[in-house]
């Protein structure tokens, strides 16, 4: 069953039911970065249990002055700290930043639409 989802200013809908077959390709594949907030920090923490500075410390690292949670590699691939191939979903789902929440309306894909497909198959065009 379908679930479009569309957005003010975008071209493009989005079928969320995509996710449940494609194996999270916006949380794994090329390396890029997944910044997390000084709020969403603490968040994630207060999920994990565990003390902030020991959660920057195992999952995060700087960039400029932003954090941004680290990857794994697996083979010629890269998957966020927090993805679970298992059960193909986000262990930090109920507190997930919003830069995950909010894809793939992002401003960098709103011309760049047939990058995005190529990364999201839940990606419609609608021009
Ligand atoms: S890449 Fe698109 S379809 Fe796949 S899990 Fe992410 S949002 Fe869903
Ligand atoms: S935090 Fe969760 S939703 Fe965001 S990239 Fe990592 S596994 Fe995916």
């Amino acid at each position: 069953m379908s679930n479009l989802i569309k957005k003010d200013g975008y071209s493009y809908t989005f079928d969320a039911s995509a996710c449940s077959t494609c194996q999270a390709r916006c949380c794994t594949g090329e390396s890029g970065y997944i910044f997390v907030t000084k709020e969403e920090i603490k968040n994630i923490s207060k999920l994990l249990d565990m003390k902030k500075d020991d959660f920057i410390k195992k999952y995060l690292f700087k960039e400029g002055f932003k954090h941004s949670i680290k990857e794994r590699k697996v083979g010629e691939s890269y998957e966020c700290a927090f993805y679970n191939s298992e059960s193909n979903g986000c262990s930090i789902y109920e507190a997930r930043p919003l830069q995950c929440i909010t894809f793939p309306f992002w401003d960098y894909f709103k011309n760049r639409v047939d990058e995005l497909k190529l990364e999201c198959p839940g990606v419609v065009d609608v021009k």
